[in-house]
């Protein structure tokens, strides 16, 4: 059984109450994690007001680097033992899973080299002053995190936390728990202070809920659902609480007459059926010039019917979903596609070893999509890619902003004016151009705009949002 983790000591929730942890790829139990409340937040926050005042704010930012370099080498040493405990916590193909536990010790490690470069500024102002500006962390900062990479929003929203001097009280989501409590584990193997990283496990309408609401947390980080991020904010509101919210998309691929094929259509591909579909920024709408249409629909089709499909430990090209829930919740979408005489191009395969009872989903490919159906507008968050044409740029733009989201636009194109142009008016947080984010882009600032969410995680933007600016004036002569 998983415990909480709350200033360094696994502790049960006082609810006396657990929750099944279920491996996607043959839908059983193997494990339990404590169903926390309101009163295992209370204790985390205070756990880490605790060591925020009497410890943390003692450590200067070149020692915050030392220690976050240390989780990050102790992180890389365990990195096969966290990819095996996120693979079947949630259905994460080997070569992915492996991925994300690199990626983790790459935020540990970028945040650990940004902790003592994060500088404030000198104002010139009235003659005999002296202005300066001050970055100083929130405090206590609350993070709640989906299932789709709980490692690696785990890295880029606790490591940019700490580095910027703020304790974290952590909300995996239930259904993917396991490496996060494993990780806290391992940074208070190497040092990090009792409270500095507490995990408290549970329901979002319960132990999420209390966590917005907690009057000592000073800053929240959620990544999820549009909806959830709406109450998130609703609570956080309350008491004027900053949110940085990541509430994912349904990003466009743009792909021109002109593109480089052979480099999109891999990329294409990837960007929808990794982590079966459930990425934020999945590219799940292929907007195409219309004189390569059916060309490149004839070619992504029979890259999709090669496509298989199977169980975690196999490492094909697509895993299981997160859980059944999820996996009716394609289905819908699907049904709905058929109701609407949306046609299938192609779908990959499930392989005959895959058991009933797993979570899966063959990815698929749909034409003609009309623009407000449904499926071009929402999130499926499963392997389903849905193409439309257009005739010219304007067209391109109109469809690529078409959506109530706006996190990234992969642009495929070799004309050097359009790319510039394109980046310019799709509205996106980010705009890939001739890649879809390749290298993991630690480094890169993250975020939406219009309901994809606000403020920036990854990169340096980061350590901006989880410190608060004073500015600092001083009468001297
Ligand atoms: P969700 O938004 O419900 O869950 C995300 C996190 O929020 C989890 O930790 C959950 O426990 C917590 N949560 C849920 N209700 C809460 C509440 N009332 N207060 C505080 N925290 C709460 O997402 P989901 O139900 O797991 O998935 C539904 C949809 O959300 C998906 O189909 C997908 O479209 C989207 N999603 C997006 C991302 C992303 O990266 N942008 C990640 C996961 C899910």
């Amino acid at each position: 059984m998983q415990l909480n983790y709350i200033a360094n000591a696994s502790l049960p929730s006082v609810s006396g109450k657990t929750i099944p942890v279920i491996d996607p790829s043959d839908g059983q139990v193997f494990d339990e994690i404590q169903r926390s409340n309101a009163h295992d937040i209370d204790t985390a926050v205070r756990s880490a007001r605790e060591c925020l005042e009497l410890v943390w704010s003692r450590f200067n930012a070149a020692e915050r680097g030392r220690l976050l370099m240390r989780l990050s080498a102790k992180v890389a040493e365990h990195a096969e033992e966290l990819a095996l405990l996120e693979q079947r916590d949630c259905g994460k193909p080997t070569k992915q899973a492996r991925a994300d536990a690199a990626a983790l010790a790459r935020y540990f490690e970028f945040y650990a080299g940004a902790c003592d470069k994060l500088h404030g500024d000198t104002i010139p102002y009235l003659d005999g002053y002296s202005v300066m500006t001050w970055r100083e962390p929130h405090g206590v900062t609350g993070h709640v995190i989906p299932w789709n990479y709980p490692m690696q929003i785990f890295g880029r929203s606790v490591g940019g936390a700490l580095a910027a001097g703020n304790v974290c009280v952590v909300k995996p989501a239930e259904d993917a728990c396991l490496s996060l409590i494993r990780v806290a584990q391992l940074a208070a193997e190497v040092g990090f202070p009792a409270g500095a990283i507490n995990i408290v496990t549970g329901y979002g309408h319960e132990v999420g809920d209390a966590l917005a609401r907690h009057k000592g947390i000073d800053h929240i980080s959620f990544t999820g659902s549009p909806a959830v991020g709406t109450l998130i904010q609703q609570a956080a509101a309350e008491r004027h609480c900053p949110v940085t919210l990541e509430l994912g998309g349904k990003s466009p691929q743009i792909v021109f007459a002109d593109a480089d094929l052979d480099a999109a259509i891999p990329a294409i591909i990837n960007a929808i059926v990794q982590n079966a579909g459930q990425t934020c920024s999945a590219g799940s709408r292929l907007l195409v010039e219309q004189a390569i249409y059916e060309p490149l629909l004839q070619r992504l089709g029979h890259a999709f019917e090669n496509l298989r499909v199977g169980p975690a430990a196999m490492d094909l090209d697509v895993g299981p979903l997160i859980r059944q829930s999820q996996q009716q919740r394609v289905w819908d979408f699907l049904s709905d596609a058929q109701v609407a005489n949306i046609a299938m191009v192609a779908q990959g395969q499930i392989v005959d070893e895959a058991p009933d009872t797993g979570f899966y989903q063959a990815p698929t490919l749909l034409r003609d999509v009309p623009a407000t159906h449904r499926l071009a507008q929402e999130e499926v968050f499963g392997p389903v890619l849905c193409a439309m044409s257009f005739k010219d740029e304007n067209h391109a733009v109109e469809l690529a902003n078409a959506t109530q989201f706006g996190l990234v636009a992969g642009i495929w194109t070799r004309d050097g004016a359009r790319q510039f142009r394109m980046a310019r008016r799709v509205k996106s947080g980010q705009v890939f151009i001739n890649n879809y984010g390749a290298g993991g882009g630690v480094e890169l600032p993250f975020g939406g705009v219009k309901s994809s969410g606000y403020g920036r995680e990854k990169g340096f933007e980061a350590l901006y949002g989880f410190t608060t600016l004073k500015t600092v004036a001083v009468r001297h002569g």
